[in-house]
C-alpha cells in the first residue's frame, strides 16, 4: 500500500498514513482525531529542482534562468 502525506486542518498536525486510494476518506488526525484532513502532494520534483525539473514553456532544464523569460534568451 502507498503512504500519503496528510495534514490536519484543524491542528496543524502532519502525518503520513498507509491506506488505499478509497481508505483515504477515512483517515483521521492521529493527534486530535478530526477528519478534517486535507492530503500533503510531496514536491519532490520542486525540492530536486536543480537540473531536474523541466520548464513547461520551453525545454530548458534550468528554470531559474529562464524564470524571468526574457523574450531574446528562448
Ligand atoms: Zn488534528
Amino acid at each position: 500500500m502507498p503512504t500519503y502525506e496528510f495534514r490536519c486542518r484543524k491542528c496543524g498536525e502532519e502525518f503520513e498514513e498507509f491506506t488505499t486510494m478509497s481508505g483515504k476518506s477515512k483517515v483521521k488526525c492521529p493527534k486530535c482525531r478530526s477528519s478534517s484532513i486535507c492530503q500533503i502532494f510531496t514536491t519532490v520534483q520542486i525540492k530536486g529542482a536543480k537540473g531536474g525539473a523541466s520548464c513547461s514553456t520551453c525545454s530548458s532544464s534550468s528554470c531559474s534562468t529562464c524564470g524571468t523569460h526574457t523574450q531574446d534568451k528562448h
